[in-house]
């Protein structure tokens, strides 16, 4: 039977991150197992592309220090290996006085983590940015920028190999089995033994660490992001990133524009409960998947809140009535109408959920004395994937460390 020291499970951004950073700092033999025939077919390569400097997010948060260093990583990490990476900026535009409030909270947090800004106070101001958003304020933030997060994906898979690590792509793994020392993992094409195990598997990660045990009082629950392209015509209609004014209650950006680097705008993503881990189309449903959604207590707790059963009707309703997601587009640009959007991909969020209800809004690992769980990699995962991805490999070399003393 193959054996490596570490195998990762999962070739999105943090598994091949982790790979990387292990690989450059340890002669430890490395594999990583794929299930997919492709790279980047999963939440890596169906996202907006936004590298997000970390004014969203709480000071002290794994997600703020994640966020802030993953941007100025990732921008150096794409122009050494080609990976196109726009530094556009992004407008985060407020409609209402109290989103306009919201601003103070997003440049405070933007001091706190050493974010740059800029306030705009009127309409006149926001139109010299992008002359078809419209709002009273918005805030600034010039070091945001839009990648290509399939090729940056790429680039990661062509460095680990060059570093020697082992890339099994169509390795479902289906089962674990802990050994005695490290751990059997069974895939649908061969039978790998490992002495340390890395889950980065996604969509799946709570399934797999808890066959071994771990994140009992957890599970993911998917939340599909549809995304609608502005017809090229009018694609002038946004120039670089506008954004709606978070709302702190929830987990997710809101609908916003984003100019890829292929200059192709994108509108989007809603967030809506996807009928299944891999359930792309607003007609795929999963059915023992969505049997796992509707019994988990904590999902079930989550749909208590008011404000969550009012999101999650207004979020299905974007994904069945193209008119309500044009309504959210034009709340941001009044300009476009129903025809300039055209259906585009959808990505699915792995949200973890907490048994008591809650959405767990940090990155979380779970580490025991031979593998490290990737339970929580929430976005900003992309532009977090660098810091978060040498933050494992930091766990798999202490434990390395601790065994062999
Ligand atoms: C709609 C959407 C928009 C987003 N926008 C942004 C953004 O603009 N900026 C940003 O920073 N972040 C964004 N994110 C978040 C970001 O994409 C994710 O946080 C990040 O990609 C997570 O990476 P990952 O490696 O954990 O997961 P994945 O990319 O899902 O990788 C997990 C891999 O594990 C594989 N796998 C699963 N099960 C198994 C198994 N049993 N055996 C072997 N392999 C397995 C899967 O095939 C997959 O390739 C967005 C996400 C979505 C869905």
């Amino acid at each position: 039977m193959i054996h490596h020291d570490v195998t990762i499970v999962g070739g999105g951004c943090v598994g091949l991150s982790t790979a990387k950073h292990l690989s450059e700092q340890t002669d430890l033999d490395i594999a990583v197992l794929e299930k997919e025939h492709h790279l980047a077919e999963h939440q890596s390569g169906r996202n907006s592309g936004v590298l997000h400097p970390g004014f969203n997010y709480p000071p002290d948060s794994k997600k703020a220090q994640f966020a802030t260093e993953g941007t100025r990583r990732m921008k150096e990490y794409c122009a050494k290996h080609d990976v196109p990476c726009d530094e556009l900026g992004v407008l985060v535009v407020a409609k209402t006085d109290r989103e306009e409030a919201h601003l103070d909270v997003l440049a405070s947090q933007a001091d706190a983590n050493g974010v740059e800004y800029e306030r705009l106070d009127s309409q006149a101001a926001i139109a010299e940015h992008e002359p078809h958003a419209v709002g009273q304020a918005a805030f600034y933030a010039p070091e945001a920028a839009s990648v290509d997060s399939q090729q940056y994906i790429y680039a990661l898979a062509r460095e680990i190999q060059q570093n020697g690590v082992s890339l099994y792509t169509g390795h479902a793994v289906e089962r674990i089995r802990e050994r005695s020392s490290g751990y059997q993992l069974t895939t649908s094409n061969s039978n790998i033994e490992t002495t340390y195990l890395v889950n980065a598997a996604g969509l799946y990660a709570d399934t797999l660490a808890q066959q071994v045990g771990v994140g009992d009082g957890y599970q993911v629950i998917p939340f599909r992001g549809e995304y609608y392209e502005v017809t090229p015509d009018q694609s002038e209609l946004c120039k670089t990133m506008i954004y709606p004014t978070p709302d702190p209650e929830l987990p997710f950006l809101g609908v916003h524009y984003t100019r890829r680097t292929d200059g192709k705008v994108i509108v989007g993503p809603n967030a809506v409960l996807a009928f299944g881990r891999e359930a792309y189309e607003n007609t795929d449903i999963n059915l023992s998947e969505f049997k796992d959604i509707l019994a988990y207590d904590g999902f079930r707790k989550l749909l208590q809140s008011q404000t969550m059963l009012s999101v999650a009707w207004s979020e299905l309703n974007k994904s069945y009535r193209k008119k309500a997601f044009t309504k959210a587009a034009q709340r941001l640009v009044p300009e476009v109408e129903n025809d300039h959007l055209h259906k585009s991909y959808s990505g699915i969020r792995a949200q973890l959920v907490s048994d008591d209800g809650e959405l767990v809004k940090d990155p979380l690992a779970i580490e025991t004395e031979d593998a490290v769980h990737v339970l929580n990699a929430v976005s900003p995962g992309l532009t977090s994937s660098l810091p978060f991805g040498e933050y494992v490999a930091e766990k798999i070399i202490e434990l390395d460390d601790r065994s062999s003393c």
